[in-house]
């Protein structure tokens, strides 16, 4: 399957006409459900602090990122924003954070954050810096991040690769593939299988075919869907908890942070 993203509920940085702190919109309120497991041990964590986890941006859909790209080409928005297919927003895998709610320095909260799987995309804990309130839960992708840093693909950025990755794995189309993200999905999957194949490009080459096959998924170029089903379905057996769905019984959404009032409706 998938990579599902499940809805969240958490306080943002947007306020009612009260002033009242109001949840993340729910259309930006999902992610994946090791991304939900870290927000929800991050929070609780700045809460023993007396912090807050206040966020202003997760999931951001296709044309939600096209968007924020258009509104910083056009300087509507200051930071930067990359077209869509390059960002873990697009894939329920990236939060931003308001950094006067934390209350300890941004150096420790990358500490917090580091522990439950969360990863900065700046080098140094400068707050204010464009970009140190973004954080990546980068999750398997993180092996296409090395697997690109190892110069075994070529054709992206490390982050990039990494982040079209995470994209594909939801079951959203990135740009750079065209009419083969199927092809490039099972790619994806086939590498966080621990298997060299060259690019991420769309092409199933030989090398592609060999890994297929290695895996113990016969090669049928007629019908990708079933290829990517079952190579989807290895790396759900490998990576467990990037695929628990919550039971229909346990709480699905997460409490603010004690000793914060929830917004009023
Ligand atoms: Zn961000």
């Amino acid at each position: 399957m998938k990579s599902p993203l499940l809805p969240i509920s958490i306080l943002s940085i947007y306020k009612n006409s009260l002033g009242d702190r109001l949840p993340l919109p729910a259309r930006m309120a999902q992610c994946t459900p090791d991304t939900q497991t870290a927000i929800f041990n991050i929070a609780t964590d700045l809460a023993s602090k007396g912090g807050k986890l206040i966020l202003s941006d997760l999931f951001r859909s296709y044309d939600m990122q096209s968007q924020s790209h258009n509104d910083y080409v056009s300087g509507k928005k200051k930071a930067f924003s990359p077209p869509p297919g390059g960002s873990f927003h697009e894939a329920g895998r990236a939060f931003d954070i308001d950094l006067s709610s934390i209350k300890i320095a941004l150096q420790d909260f990358w500490e917090v954050a580091a522990s439950h799987g969360m990863l900065p995309i700046i080098a140094k804990p400068k707050a204010g810096a464009s970009e140190s309130w973004h954080f990546d839960c980068r999750g398997s992708h993180q092996l296409v991040y090395q697997y690109y840093a190892d110069k075994k693909g070529t054709n992206f950025k490390p982050y990039t690769a990494a982040a079209a990755s995470g994209i594909l794995s939801i079951g959203v189309p990135v740009n750079a593939f065209c009419t083969n993200q199927t092809q490039a999905a099972i790619q994806s999957c086939v590498i966080r299988l621990g298997k060299e194949i060259g690019n991420i490009d769309g092409q199933l080459g030989r090398k592609s075919q060999q890994a297929l096959e290695d895996l113990g998924v016969a090669f049928n170029s007629g019908n990708v869907s079933d290829m990517l089903l079952q190579v989807e379905n290895l790396v759900q057996q490998q990576f467990t908890d990037e695929f628990k769905i919550p039971s229909l019984t346990s709480n699905n959404f997460i409490t603010p942070p004690k000793n914060t009032s929830k917004a009023k409706a």
